[in-house]
Protein backbone atom coordinates (compact mmCIF):
# COMPACT_ATOMS: atom_id res chain seq x y z
CA UNK A 1 0.00 0.00 0.00
CA UNK A 2 1.36 3.58 -0.53
CA UNK A 3 1.59 5.58 2.25
CA UNK A 4 0.98 8.91 0.79
CA UNK A 5 0.93 12.05 0.82
CA UNK A 6 -2.65 11.70 -0.31
CA UNK A 7 -5.08 15.10 -0.43
CA UNK A 8 -7.87 12.73 0.90
CA UNK A 9 -8.40 9.35 2.80
CA UNK A 10 -11.55 7.75 2.66
CA UNK A 11 -12.67 5.54 4.70
CA UNK A 12 -14.95 2.81 3.71
CA UNK A 13 -15.33 1.76 0.23
CA UNK A 14 -19.07 1.58 0.02
CA UNK A 15 -21.27 4.10 -2.26
CA UNK A 16 -20.57 6.90 0.95
CA UNK A 17 -16.61 6.20 0.38
CA UNK A 18 -16.99 6.26 -3.42
CA UNK A 19 -18.93 9.12 -3.74
CA UNK A 20 -16.54 11.04 -1.87
CA UNK A 21 -13.82 9.76 -4.27
CA UNK A 22 -15.60 11.10 -7.01
CA UNK A 23 -16.09 14.37 -5.80
CA UNK A 24 -12.63 14.82 -4.32
CA UNK A 25 -11.18 13.93 -7.71
CA UNK A 26 -13.43 16.08 -9.63
CA UNK A 27 -11.57 18.87 -7.71
CA UNK A 28 -7.93 17.25 -8.95
CA UNK A 29 -7.02 15.77 -5.30
CA UNK A 30 -5.06 12.45 -4.55
CA UNK A 31 -7.36 10.39 -2.85
CA UNK A 32 -6.85 6.48 -0.85
CA UNK A 33 -9.92 4.49 -0.26
CA UNK A 34 -8.99 2.02 2.64
CA UNK A 35 -11.81 -0.39 3.69
CA UNK A 36 -11.02 -3.69 6.13
CA UNK A 37 -12.57 -5.89 4.20
CA UNK A 38 -11.28 -7.16 0.89
CA UNK A 39 -14.40 -5.94 -1.20
CA UNK A 40 -17.78 -3.93 -0.50
CA UNK A 41 -19.85 -6.56 1.16
CA UNK A 42 -21.78 -4.21 3.17
CA UNK A 43 -25.26 -2.25 2.58
CA UNK A 44 -23.94 -0.57 -0.99
CA UNK A 45 -24.19 -4.04 -2.57
CA UNK A 46 -27.23 -5.40 -0.59
CA UNK A 47 -29.87 -2.92 -1.96
CA UNK A 48 -32.58 -2.89 -4.57
CA UNK A 49 -29.57 0.00 -6.85
CA UNK A 50 -33.41 1.86 -6.67
CA UNK A 51 -32.32 5.65 -7.20
CA UNK A 52 -35.70 7.12 -5.70
CA UNK A 53 -36.54 10.90 -6.19
CA UNK A 54 -40.21 11.39 -5.79
CA UNK A 55 -40.69 9.80 -2.06
CA UNK A 56 -37.64 11.26 -0.75
CA UNK A 57 -38.25 13.88 1.90
CA UNK A 58 -38.90 17.60 1.16
CA UNK A 59 -36.47 19.83 0.87
CA UNK A 60 -32.64 19.30 0.84
CA UNK A 61 -32.82 15.51 0.72
CA UNK A 62 -35.11 15.45 -2.41
CA UNK A 63 -33.07 17.98 -4.18
CA UNK A 64 -29.71 15.52 -3.13
CA UNK A 65 -31.73 12.56 -4.76
CA UNK A 66 -32.16 14.81 -8.14
CA UNK A 67 -28.41 16.11 -8.33
CA UNK A 68 -27.29 12.24 -7.35
CA UNK A 69 -29.43 10.79 -9.82
CA UNK A 70 -27.71 13.33 -12.62
CA UNK A 71 -24.42 11.56 -11.37
CA UNK A 72 -25.76 8.56 -12.06
CA UNK A 73 -26.67 9.58 -15.29
CA UNK A 74 -23.14 11.09 -15.72
CA UNK A 75 -21.34 7.65 -15.16
CA UNK A 76 -23.49 5.11 -16.94
CA UNK A 77 -21.48 5.77 -19.50
CA UNK A 78 -17.92 6.17 -18.70
CA UNK A 79 -18.52 4.10 -15.80
CA UNK A 80 -20.08 1.11 -17.83
CA UNK A 81 -23.14 1.19 -15.36
CA UNK A 82 -26.42 0.15 -16.97
CA UNK A 83 -29.43 1.85 -16.31
CA UNK A 84 -31.66 -0.63 -15.88
CA UNK A 85 -35.21 1.89 -15.62
CA UNK A 86 -36.70 4.63 -15.69
CA UNK A 87 -38.84 6.08 -13.20
CA UNK A 88 -41.35 4.79 -10.78
CA UNK A 89 -44.74 3.51 -10.68
CA UNK A 90 -46.85 3.65 -7.47
CA UNK A 91 -49.51 1.45 -7.75
CA UNK A 92 -52.58 2.49 -5.06
CA UNK A 93 -55.12 0.82 -4.18
CA UNK A 94 -57.03 2.77 -1.69
CA UNK A 95 -59.13 5.99 -1.44
CA UNK A 96 -57.04 7.17 1.02
CA UNK A 97 -53.82 6.91 -1.24
CA UNK A 98 -55.34 8.82 -3.36
CA UNK A 99 -55.70 11.61 -1.53
CA UNK A 100 -52.14 11.29 -0.73
CA UNK A 101 -50.99 10.97 -4.25
CA UNK A 102 -53.19 13.72 -4.83
CA UNK A 103 -51.98 16.17 -2.21
CA UNK A 104 -48.30 15.30 -3.33
CA UNK A 105 -48.75 16.22 -6.65
CA UNK A 106 -49.98 19.46 -5.38
CA UNK A 107 -46.02 20.01 -3.92
CA UNK A 108 -43.39 20.93 -6.37
CA UNK A 109 -41.87 17.58 -6.05
CA UNK A 110 -45.08 16.91 -7.97
CA UNK A 111 -44.55 19.01 -11.08
CA UNK A 112 -43.07 16.35 -13.43
CA UNK A 113 -45.07 13.35 -12.04
CA UNK A 114 -48.67 12.45 -12.60
CA UNK A 115 -51.78 10.42 -11.70
CA UNK A 116 -53.07 7.41 -14.34
CA UNK A 117 -56.71 6.35 -13.86
CA UNK A 118 -56.69 2.70 -13.61
CA UNK A 119 -57.22 1.59 -17.44
CA UNK A 120 -54.40 3.79 -18.73
CA UNK A 121 -52.37 2.39 -16.11
CA UNK A 122 -52.61 -0.68 -16.88
CA UNK A 123 -52.06 0.03 -20.78
CA UNK A 124 -49.22 0.99 -20.18
CA UNK A 125 -47.75 -1.32 -17.65
CA UNK A 126 -49.23 -4.22 -17.89
CA UNK A 127 -47.47 -6.20 -15.48
CA UNK A 128 -49.52 -4.42 -12.48
CA UNK A 129 -52.08 -6.39 -10.71
CA UNK A 130 -55.39 -5.24 -11.97
CA UNK A 131 -57.91 -5.29 -8.39
CA UNK A 132 -58.26 -2.80 -6.44
CA UNK A 133 -56.20 -1.05 -8.57
CA UNK A 134 -56.83 3.05 -7.97
CA UNK A 135 -54.58 4.71 -9.89
CA UNK A 136 -51.07 5.09 -10.77
CA UNK A 137 -48.41 8.08 -9.89
CA UNK A 138 -46.05 8.01 -12.36
CA UNK A 139 -42.74 9.41 -11.75
CA UNK A 140 -40.04 9.72 -14.79
CA UNK A 141 -37.19 10.59 -12.45
CA UNK A 142 -35.59 7.76 -10.76
CA UNK A 143 -33.43 5.31 -12.17
CA UNK A 144 -32.07 1.70 -11.33
CA UNK A 145 -28.82 -0.18 -11.41
CA UNK A 146 -27.76 -3.76 -10.30
CA UNK A 147 -26.38 -3.00 -7.11
CA UNK A 148 -23.85 -5.54 -6.90
CA UNK A 149 -21.96 -4.88 -10.58
CA UNK A 150 -22.11 -0.95 -10.31
CA UNK A 151 -20.22 -0.72 -6.73
CA UNK A 152 -18.05 -2.79 -8.30
CA UNK A 153 -17.60 -1.02 -11.72
CA UNK A 154 -17.70 2.43 -10.03
CA UNK A 155 -14.91 1.48 -8.22
CA UNK A 156 -12.61 0.06 -10.54
CA UNK A 157 -13.48 3.23 -13.02
CA UNK A 158 -12.13 5.04 -10.19
CA UNK A 159 -8.88 3.16 -9.73
CA UNK A 160 -8.34 2.49 -13.52
CA UNK A 161 -9.85 6.15 -15.37
CA UNK A 162 -9.45 8.56 -12.35
CA UNK A 163 -6.20 7.56 -10.55
CA UNK A 164 -7.88 6.54 -7.00
CA UNK A 165 -5.33 4.34 -4.69
CA UNK A 166 -7.58 1.29 -2.92
CA UNK A 167 -6.29 -0.59 -0.34
CA UNK A 168 -8.79 -3.22 0.64
CA UNK A 169 -8.49 -5.45 3.81
CA UNK A 170 -7.29 -2.38 5.64
CA UNK A 171 -8.89 -1.80 8.67
CA UNK A 172 -8.36 2.01 9.95
CA UNK A 173 -8.10 2.01 13.68
CA UNK A 174 -7.15 5.45 14.45
CA UNK A 175 -7.63 9.28 12.88
CA UNK A 176 -5.14 12.48 13.31
CA UNK A 177 -4.38 14.54 10.22
CA UNK A 178 -2.27 14.15 8.52
CA UNK A 179 -1.70 10.90 9.43
CA UNK A 180 -4.26 7.46 9.28
CA UNK A 181 -3.69 4.76 11.56
CA UNK A 182 -3.91 1.57 9.65
CA UNK A 183 -3.93 -2.12 10.20
CA UNK A 184 -1.15 -2.02 6.97
CA UNK A 185 1.13 1.11 8.66
CA UNK A 186 0.75 4.75 8.46
CA UNK A 187 -0.59 6.57 5.68
CA UNK A 188 -0.46 10.52 4.91
CA UNK A 189 -3.41 12.54 3.99
CA UNK A 190 -4.18 16.22 4.40
CA UNK A 191 -7.91 15.51 5.19
CA UNK A 192 -9.74 12.50 5.73
CA UNK A 193 -13.71 11.31 5.32
CA UNK A 194 -14.69 8.43 7.48
CA UNK A 195 -17.80 6.83 5.98
CA UNK A 196 -18.15 3.47 7.77
CA UNK A 197 -22.12 2.65 7.01
CA UNK A 198 -23.81 1.01 10.00
CA UNK A 199 -20.14 0.39 11.85
CA UNK A 200 -20.23 2.98 14.62
CA UNK A 201 -16.83 1.40 16.18
CA UNK A 202 -14.17 3.22 14.36
CA UNK A 203 -12.42 6.55 15.03
CA UNK A 204 -14.57 9.33 16.75
CA UNK A 205 -16.85 6.27 17.66
CA UNK A 206 -18.12 8.13 20.65
CA UNK A 207 -19.07 11.25 18.18
CA UNK A 208 -21.19 8.51 16.56
CA UNK A 209 -22.76 7.87 19.80
CA UNK A 210 -24.11 11.04 20.54
CA UNK A 211 -26.07 11.01 17.40
CA UNK A 212 -28.00 7.69 18.97
CA UNK A 213 -27.64 5.32 16.43
CA UNK A 214 -29.14 1.93 16.15
CA UNK A 215 -29.66 0.08 12.49
CA UNK A 216 -32.24 -1.62 10.68
CA UNK A 217 -32.11 -5.05 8.98
CA UNK A 218 -33.75 -5.83 5.78
CA UNK A 219 -35.12 -8.81 3.94
CA UNK A 220 -34.88 -9.19 0.32
CA UNK A 221 -35.49 -11.41 -2.14
CA UNK A 222 -34.76 -12.76 -5.45
CA UNK A 223 -37.43 -14.27 -7.62
CA UNK A 224 -36.51 -16.27 -11.02
CA UNK A 225 -37.40 -14.73 -14.55
CA UNK A 226 -41.25 -15.08 -14.99
CA UNK A 227 -42.46 -17.16 -18.06
CA UNK A 228 -44.25 -15.13 -20.88
CA UNK A 229 -43.70 -11.10 -21.47
CA UNK A 230 -43.64 -9.56 -17.89
CA UNK A 231 -41.08 -7.01 -18.44
CA UNK A 232 -41.47 -3.93 -15.81
CA UNK A 233 -39.84 -0.51 -17.45
CA UNK A 234 -39.80 1.12 -14.15
CA UNK A 235 -39.73 0.53 -10.47
CA UNK A 236 -42.80 -0.45 -8.53
CA UNK A 237 -43.68 0.29 -4.95
CA UNK A 238 -47.64 0.56 -3.57
CA UNK A 239 -49.84 2.12 -1.05
CA UNK A 240 -47.22 1.20 1.96
CA UNK A 241 -44.74 3.32 0.29
CA UNK A 242 -46.66 6.25 1.09
CA UNK A 243 -46.78 6.01 4.45
CA UNK A 244 -43.09 5.04 4.88
CA UNK A 245 -41.32 7.49 2.71
CA UNK A 246 -41.27 10.94 4.20
CA UNK A 247 -41.97 12.69 1.17
CA UNK A 248 -45.52 11.25 1.07
CA UNK A 249 -46.24 10.15 4.86
CA UNK A 250 -45.03 13.65 6.23
CA UNK A 251 -48.33 14.63 4.26
CA UNK A 252 -51.64 15.21 6.81
CA UNK A 253 -53.27 12.99 4.05
CA UNK A 254 -51.02 10.09 4.76
CA UNK A 255 -52.54 10.13 8.69
CA UNK A 256 -55.82 8.32 7.43
CA UNK A 257 -54.08 5.77 4.96
CA UNK A 258 -52.29 4.59 7.92
CA UNK A 259 -55.18 4.01 10.04
CA UNK A 260 -57.07 1.91 7.04
CA UNK A 261 -54.11 0.25 6.13
CA UNK A 262 -53.57 -0.67 9.68
CA UNK A 263 -56.92 -1.80 10.27
CA UNK A 264 -56.58 -4.44 7.32
CA UNK A 265 -55.41 -7.22 8.47
CA UNK A 266 -52.77 -8.20 5.76
CA UNK A 267 -51.51 -4.57 5.34
CA UNK A 268 -51.42 -4.44 9.37
CA UNK A 269 -49.78 -6.91 9.08
CA UNK A 270 -47.18 -6.02 6.63
CA UNK A 271 -46.46 -2.86 8.44
CA UNK A 272 -45.74 -4.72 11.70
CA UNK A 273 -42.72 -6.36 10.19
CA UNK A 274 -41.90 -2.48 8.25
CA UNK A 275 -42.81 -3.67 4.71
CA UNK A 276 -43.64 -2.02 2.19
CA UNK A 277 -43.32 -3.03 -1.91
CA UNK A 278 -40.01 -2.26 -4.27
CA UNK A 279 -39.95 -4.03 -7.04
CA UNK A 280 -37.39 -4.07 -9.83
CA UNK A 281 -35.97 -6.07 -12.76
CA UNK A 282 -32.98 -7.39 -13.66
CA UNK A 283 -31.68 -7.53 -16.81
CA UNK A 284 -31.58 -11.71 -16.84
CA UNK A 285 -35.57 -10.59 -16.52
CA UNK A 286 -35.47 -11.70 -12.78
CA UNK A 287 -37.09 -9.91 -9.93
CA UNK A 288 -35.42 -8.15 -6.97
CA UNK A 289 -38.00 -8.03 -4.45
CA UNK A 290 -38.34 -6.29 -0.88
CA UNK A 291 -38.27 -5.21 1.72
CA UNK A 292 -38.72 -5.26 5.49
CA UNK A 293 -37.46 -3.09 8.48
CA UNK A 294 -36.21 -4.23 11.58
CA UNK A 295 -34.64 -1.76 14.17
CA UNK A 296 -32.14 -2.87 16.63
CA UNK A 297 -28.57 -2.07 17.97
CA UNK A 298 -27.54 -5.52 17.09
CA UNK A 299 -29.51 -6.80 14.50
CA UNK A 300 -29.74 -10.68 14.71
CA UNK A 301 -28.88 -12.51 11.78
CA UNK A 302 -31.66 -14.61 11.21
CA UNK A 303 -34.08 -14.09 8.05
CA UNK A 304 -37.69 -15.35 9.38
CA UNK A 305 -39.91 -17.35 6.33
CA UNK A 306 -43.10 -15.52 7.60
CA UNK A 307 -41.54 -11.94 6.92
CA UNK A 308 -40.44 -13.06 3.67
CA UNK A 309 -44.11 -14.63 3.04
CA UNK A 310 -44.99 -11.31 3.27
CA UNK A 311 -43.31 -9.73 1.00
CA UNK A 312 -44.39 -12.14 -1.26
CA UNK A 313 -47.89 -11.73 -0.14
CA UNK A 314 -47.92 -8.00 -0.61
CA UNK A 315 -46.01 -8.22 -3.95
CA UNK A 316 -48.75 -10.84 -5.74
CA UNK A 317 -51.82 -8.10 -4.81
CA UNK A 318 -49.41 -5.30 -6.35
CA UNK A 319 -47.92 -7.00 -9.53
CA UNK A 320 -49.61 -9.38 -11.54
CA UNK A 321 -47.31 -12.45 -10.60
CA UNK A 322 -49.23 -16.03 -11.31
CA UNK A 323 -46.03 -17.53 -10.14
CA UNK A 324 -42.58 -16.31 -7.84
CA UNK A 325 -40.36 -18.80 -7.21
CA UNK A 326 -37.71 -17.30 -4.63
CA UNK A 327 -33.85 -17.94 -6.29
CA UNK A 328 -31.62 -16.01 -3.42
CA UNK A 329 -32.62 -14.60 -0.24
CA UNK A 330 -30.92 -11.75 1.47
CA UNK A 331 -30.53 -9.23 4.59
CA UNK A 332 -28.69 -6.50 4.73
CA UNK A 333 -28.29 -3.68 7.77
CA UNK A 334 -27.93 0.44 7.35
CA UNK A 335 -27.93 2.88 9.82
CA UNK A 336 -30.66 4.38 11.65
CA UNK A 337 -31.48 7.37 13.45
CA UNK A 338 -34.73 8.32 14.49
CA UNK A 339 -36.09 11.38 12.40
CA UNK A 340 -32.57 11.85 10.61
CA UNK A 341 -31.70 10.84 7.08
CA UNK A 342 -28.11 11.57 7.09
CA UNK A 343 -25.58 12.99 8.79
CA UNK A 344 -22.00 15.19 8.67
CA UNK A 345 -20.17 14.78 11.61
CA UNK A 346 -17.40 17.59 12.09
CA UNK A 347 -14.84 16.24 14.62
CA UNK A 348 -11.92 18.18 12.94
CA UNK A 349 -11.56 21.16 10.13
CA UNK A 350 -9.89 18.17 8.02
CA UNK A 351 -12.27 15.36 8.96
CA UNK A 352 -15.39 14.51 8.30
CA UNK A 353 -17.71 11.53 9.48
CA UNK A 354 -20.76 11.17 6.77
CA UNK A 355 -23.33 8.54 7.94
CA UNK A 356 -26.33 7.91 5.52
CA UNK A 357 -29.21 7.09 8.61
CA UNK A 358 -32.08 5.64 6.46
CA UNK A 359 -32.49 3.85 3.67
CA UNK A 360 -31.71 6.20 0.79
CA UNK A 361 -27.34 6.07 -0.08
CA UNK A 362 -27.71 4.79 -3.56
CA UNK A 363 -30.28 8.12 -4.06
CA UNK A 364 -28.38 10.59 -2.43
CA UNK A 365 -24.60 9.64 -1.05
CA UNK A 366 -23.18 11.38 -4.69
CA UNK A 367 -24.59 14.82 -3.03
CA UNK A 368 -23.84 14.40 -0.18
CA UNK A 369 -20.11 13.61 -0.71
CA UNK A 370 -20.05 16.71 -2.64
CA UNK A 371 -21.31 18.85 0.25
CA UNK A 372 -18.90 17.25 2.46
CA UNK A 373 -15.95 17.19 -0.18
CA UNK A 374 -17.22 20.91 -0.42
CA UNK A 375 -16.61 21.53 3.04
CA UNK A 376 -13.39 20.03 3.50
CA UNK A 377 -11.60 21.57 0.12
CA UNK A 378 -13.80 24.76 0.29
CA UNK A 379 -15.02 24.39 -2.99
CA UNK A 380 -17.56 22.89 -4.61
CA UNK A 381 -17.18 19.36 -6.69
CA UNK A 382 -20.64 19.80 -8.33
CA UNK A 383 -19.51 22.78 -10.74
CA UNK A 384 -16.63 20.85 -12.04
CA UNK A 385 -17.02 18.32 -14.74
CA UNK A 386 -16.21 14.81 -14.40
CA UNK A 387 -12.22 15.05 -14.40
CA UNK A 388 -11.74 11.99 -17.67
C1 LIG B 1 -31.36 -4.26 1.83
C2 LIG B 1 -31.14 -2.80 1.56
C3 LIG B 1 -31.83 -2.20 0.52
C4 LIG B 1 -31.61 -0.84 0.26
N1 LIG B 1 -32.16 -0.30 -0.86
C5 LIG B 1 -31.79 0.96 -1.23
C6 LIG B 1 -32.17 1.46 -2.49
O1 LIG B 1 -32.73 0.75 -3.33
N2 LIG B 1 -31.91 2.77 -2.76
C7 LIG B 1 -31.20 3.55 -1.89
O2 LIG B 1 -31.02 4.72 -2.16
N3 LIG B 1 -30.71 3.04 -0.75
C8 LIG B 1 -30.98 1.77 -0.40
N4 LIG B 1 -30.48 1.24 0.75
C9 LIG B 1 -29.58 2.06 1.57
C10 LIG B 1 -28.15 2.05 1.02
O3 LIG B 1 -27.80 0.76 0.62
C11 LIG B 1 -27.21 2.59 2.11
O4 LIG B 1 -27.65 3.87 2.53
C12 LIG B 1 -25.78 2.71 1.58
O5 LIG B 1 -25.38 1.52 0.95
C13 LIG B 1 -24.81 3.06 2.70
O6 LIG B 1 -23.54 3.12 2.10
P1 LIG B 1 -22.22 3.20 2.98
O7 LIG B 1 -21.09 3.40 2.06
O8 LIG B 1 -22.44 4.19 4.08
O9 LIG B 1 -22.16 1.79 3.73
P2 LIG B 1 -21.53 0.39 3.31
O10 LIG B 1 -21.86 0.00 1.93
O11 LIG B 1 -21.97 -0.57 4.38
O12 LIG B 1 -19.97 0.60 3.36
C14 LIG B 1 -19.26 0.92 4.53
C15 LIG B 1 -17.85 0.38 4.37
O13 LIG B 1 -17.02 0.90 5.41
C16 LIG B 1 -16.07 -0.09 5.77
N5 LIG B 1 -15.54 0.26 7.10
C17 LIG B 1 -16.26 0.59 8.21
N6 LIG B 1 -15.42 0.91 9.23
C18 LIG B 1 -14.14 0.78 8.74
C19 LIG B 1 -12.83 0.97 9.31
N7 LIG B 1 -12.66 1.36 10.58
N8 LIG B 1 -11.77 0.72 8.53
C20 LIG B 1 -11.91 0.32 7.23
N9 LIG B 1 -13.12 0.14 6.65
C21 LIG B 1 -14.22 0.36 7.40
C22 LIG B 1 -16.88 -1.37 5.72
O14 LIG B 1 -16.05 -2.51 5.59
C23 LIG B 1 -17.79 -1.14 4.51
O15 LIG B 1 -17.23 -1.70 3.31
C24 LIG B 1 -30.72 -0.09 1.07
C25 LIG B 1 -30.06 -0.72 2.13
C26 LIG B 1 -30.25 -2.06 2.36
C27 LIG B 1 -29.49 -2.71 3.48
Amino acid sequence: MSQGPYDLAVVGAGIVGLAHALAARRLGKRVIVLDREAANVGASIRNFGFVTVTGQERGAQWCRALRSRDVWDELAGPAGIANLHSGLTLAVQTEEGLAVVESFLATEMGADCRLLDPDTALARYPHLNPEALQGVLESPHERRVEARQAIARLTHWLAEALGVTFAFGVNVRAVDPPRVETSAGPVEAGAIAICPGSDATGPFAERLADYGLSKCKLHMLRAAPLPGTYRQTAAVMGDLSLVRYPGYADLAEAADLTERLEAEPSAGHALAHGIHLIAVQSADGSLVLGDSHAYADAPDPFQPAEVDDAILNVARATLALDDVRVTERWTGVYAACAGRENLIDRPRPDVRQVVITSGTGMSTAFALAEESVGELFDRDPSASPLPV
